[in-house]
């Protein structure tokens, strides 16, 4: 059975102090036993990396951290980015790649998406890869063909053993921060359309480890019909992680 994961992007929220309180309030709430039964990630800014992963340390909580971008040079003349090996010193485990924000507001490509995953594997960190439709491909009835195309980039000459270490983020680009939520039928769907993809690029067994996880205006109220779906292992929140409460339900929801 797959390890359920609860992922918060906090995106472009919560300077260093809130970054702060809201890493000790979710660290309050944590229970020893909870680290069996699901794994938990924080991506804050970059600027916040440091400071919510001493939190973590000083309270010993088993909560990942992770950043929401990161790009594949090592070092360099490349002003205004942030290496592997950087977010790593920071104490990140994971990294959100390709978010549709990335994409859309910041121009990434496919071919972005893969040399950012193929970058965090080779200094081993876990990529969070995003993929999902807009809502003119889902119209079209194309919404299938459209994210497995962008698995298939993503994990473009990554091999099974490092695309089992990934986790897959499916998040309907119609629904992220609408308040509109995807059916568990529609995401459900297009989870297994992922695994499906993912058993062609890396056999059915490496298909069946990996995660996926909903991303879209999952909330306290929709969570337990979205992962009760057999091919939705957790979420990737927006919205929902800015506040303990809610953050915790959502974690509560996956154990
Ligand atoms: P919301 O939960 O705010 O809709 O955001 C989802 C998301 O984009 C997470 O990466």
């Amino acid at each position: 059975a797959r390890k359920p994961m609860m992922a918060g992007n906090w995106k472009m929220n919560n300077a260093i102090g809130e970054a702060v309180v809201l890493t000790q309030e979710i660290s309050n709430n944590w229970w020893k036993d909870w680290e069996d039964k699901v794994d938990v990630v924080i991506c804050p800014p970059f600027v916040d990396l440091k400071p919510v992963k001493t939190v973590l340390e000083f309270d010993k909580t088993k909560i990942f951290v992770g950043a929401q971008n990161v790009y594949w040079e090592e070092a360099g003349a490349f002003t205004g980015e942030v290496s592997v090996p950087m977010i790593r010193e920071c104490g990140c485990d994971y990294c959100i790649v390709g978010h549709s924000e990335r994409r859309g507001l910041f121009g990434e490509t496919n071919e972005d998406v893969n040399k950012k995953v193929r970058a965090l594997l080779g200094g081993r960190l876990k990529p969070i890869v995003c993929v999902g439709e807009s809502l003119a491909v889902r119209d079209e009835g194309t919404t299938n063909e459209y994210v497995c195309a962008q698995v298939k980039a993503a994990f473009a000459g990554v091999d099974a053993d490092d695309a089992a270490k990934c986790v897959v983020a499916y998040e309907p680009i119609w629904a992220i921060g609408t308040g509109r939520t995807a059916t568990p039928e529609q995401a459900e769907e297009v989870c297994a359309a992922v695994r499906a993809q993912l058993a062609v690029l890396f056999g059915e067994e490496t298909a069946q480890a990996m995660r996926i996880l909903y991303g879209g205006s999952m909330n306290p109220g929709n969570v337990d019909a979205l992962v009760a779906e057999p091919d939705i292992d957790g979420g990737l929140i927006g919205g929902a992680s800015l506040k303990c409460d809610s953050f915790i339900q959502l974690v509560k929801a996956v154990m």
